[in-house]
């Protein structure tokens, strides 16, 4: 084929204006269909050693009520707190500078079973949890301190998860944290420029070219970026442009629902295994300006490169100079279209 698919090349990511170096040359060898045995998920649908299971206590002390549905509290130890003292004076020096950082963290249980995932969650058990964030998005966002709410979950050990309990973290903070500050400034330039919003444009760029694009429903589009650092990193882009959670019809919230649903069945059947991933939302700050700029779409950063226990590592070159991927962002969104949508290990 052409060039982008054989050599070396370093592509632009307007999100972050930032690039990645591709180099799909290392990768020529045709795919082995490598996947690790098949790994069961958790079977138990209450651990009582779990500090997330309904009724059980916490490291803190405080215990859990038997909750049937989401269930959230303030994270035992949080990183962030909402009354942190100024910091101490750091000697003198500007380059010396600290600032306060005060925010709440948050704890969201997707559902009182210890068994379920993203993934094996049915559409009308996460409509709830879309409901859940954009009920926290609007409380937290709306104390007039707070500047940014990160919604997240890490899933898996691989990704530091500590407890497979289905459930995410919300942090919010009284800053706008480094990414969300750099996806503000690129798309601001860009509306500023052309007059166009960045994401609406890009989608209708990956849309007409069709290469990238893994799948839609009537709200919501998949695909892996063209900029893609990790293996099988996607981005979930809403079709409507819209800047946050609470501007979500109905039906939207539903397709939201669908399409998490859909791309952590995908993620679980390529390797088999409960896909470890980094997901989160970014949207609009919840500062006192307004944000035309803003479209809303959802990240996962999936460690995993070859098969259940082969991962990608961030070392290196990527450390000192710059990301780099071997297999490029058609040939993963290649393999996650073929990927079925039908979980490999059903729920009984
Ligand atoms: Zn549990
Ligand atoms: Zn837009
Ligand atoms: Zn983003």
């Amino acid at each position: 084929m052409d060039n982008i698919s054989q050599s070396p090349h370093r592509r632009w990511n307007p999100l972050r204006q930032s690039w990645v170096l591709v180099s799909p040359h290392r990768t020529q060898r045709p795919w082995q269909g490598e996947v690790g045995q098949k790994a069961a998920p958790q079977v138990v649908a209450y651990d009582p050693a779990c500090y997330l299971c309904p009724g059980n206590q916490r490291a803190g002390g405080a215990a859990n009520p038997a909750y049937e549905g989401v269930f959230s509290f303030v994270n035992d130890y949080a990183a962030l707190l909402p009354d942190s003292p100024p910091p101490h004076d750091t000697g003198g020096s500007p380059l010396l500078q600290a600032k306060p950082a005060r925010g709440i963290c948050k704890v969201l249980c997707y559902h009182p079973d210890h068994s379920l995932t993203l993934a094996r969650m049915t559409q009308a058990e996460l409509r709830p949890v879309v409901d859940a964030w954009t009920a926290h998005y609007e409380e937290l966002g709306g104390l007039d301190w707070i500047e940014y709410v990160q919604i997240f979950e890490n899933r898996g050990a691989m990704m530091g998860a500590s407890n497979p309990h289905p459930h995410g973290q919300i942090w919010s903070t009284d800053f706008v944290p480094d990414e969300p500050a750099a996806e503000t400034k690129a798309q601001s330039e860009h509306l500023a420029l052309t007059g166009c919003c960045l994401l609406c444009e890009y989608l209708a760029a990956e849309r007409a070219a069709g290469a990238r694009l893994i799948f839609e429903n009537e709200h919501f589009a998949a695909l892996v970026p063209f900029w893609a650092v990790w293996p099988f990193e996607v981005l979930l882009v809403s079709r409507r442009h819209l800047g946050a959670l609470p501007e979500l019809t109905g039906d939207e919230r539903d397709a939201l629902a669908d399409a998490l649903r859909r791309m952590a069945v995908r993620f679980d059947n390529l390797f088999e295994t409960s896909f470890p991933y980094t997901m989160g939302f970014h949207q609009s700050p919840s500062d006192q300006a307004t944000h035309p700029e803003w479209h809303f779409h959802a990240h996962f950063y999936p460690p995993l490169l070859r098969s259940a226990t082969v991962r990608k590592f961030m070392v290196g070159f990527e450390m000192l100079g710059m990301p780099q991927r071997d297999i490029t962002a058609e040939g993963a969104a290649e393999r996650l279209r073929a990927a079925s949508e039908v979980h490999f290990w059903p729920r009984i």
